[in-house]
């Protein structure tokens, strides 16, 4: 959640449904084959905000080699972003799979539209909230003040998405369970 207030979180970002797989030549050989996970992400519902998810899904392929993210129209994407008059925030079904809703709330109080896209695409990469922080952190969110337009993860965040998808690379689960 974007939101500095601690409460309930109703939004569990977690790596859920992971399972190593059983051995196989089919699962190792496309192993080698794919060089990053793609993920789709669709955008359509998200209003005013379109081009500003577009701008934080860039961040995130300009920063991270082990999953991209593409834009799609398709009612099938991994991660559907839409928008409503609430908070921002994002719930994961697994990584890399969920919903952003990209709150009115907080743009209306002057929190960086681009900032919160790539905030709330790091939580469906399995980012936990990191508050209070400091602006060079992504995570941080909204705990870095309205003036903090900074999108770009750091050192830490960036390392911790490649691993958690290079995590599902080395287990195979990747052609098993996101089969695009
Ligand atoms: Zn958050």
């Amino acid at each position: 959640m974007f939101r500095r207030t601690a409460g309930v979180l109703a939004v569990a970002v977690a790596l859920v449904g992971l399972h190593a797989p059983a051995a196989s030549a089919d699962v190792v050989v496309a192993d080698v084959v794919v060089a990053a996970r793609t993920l789709t992400y669709n955008a359509s519902g998200a209003a005013e905000f379109k081009a500003a998810v577009d701008a934080g899904a860039a961040v995130w392929n300009s920063s991270v080699v082990n999953v991209k993210l593409v834009s799609t129209t398709s009612s099938s994407a991994n991660i559907r972003v839409v928008a409503d008059n609430g908070w921002p925030r994002a719930q994961t079904t697994s990584l890399g799979n969920g919903t952003v809703w990209m709150g009115r709330e907080a743009t209306n109080e002057g929190y960086n539209p681009t900032r919160i896209a790539a905030h709330e695409l790091g939580h469906i990469l399995g980012q936990p909230d990191r508050k209070p922080g400091p602006c060079t952190s992504l995570m941080s969110g909204s705990s870095a003040g309205i003036a903090c337009t900074n999108p770009n993860p750091n050192a830490r965040e960036k390392s911790e998405v490649e691993a958690a998808f290079r995590t599902l690379k080395a287990a195979g689960v990747w052609q098993r369970e996101f089969v695009e």
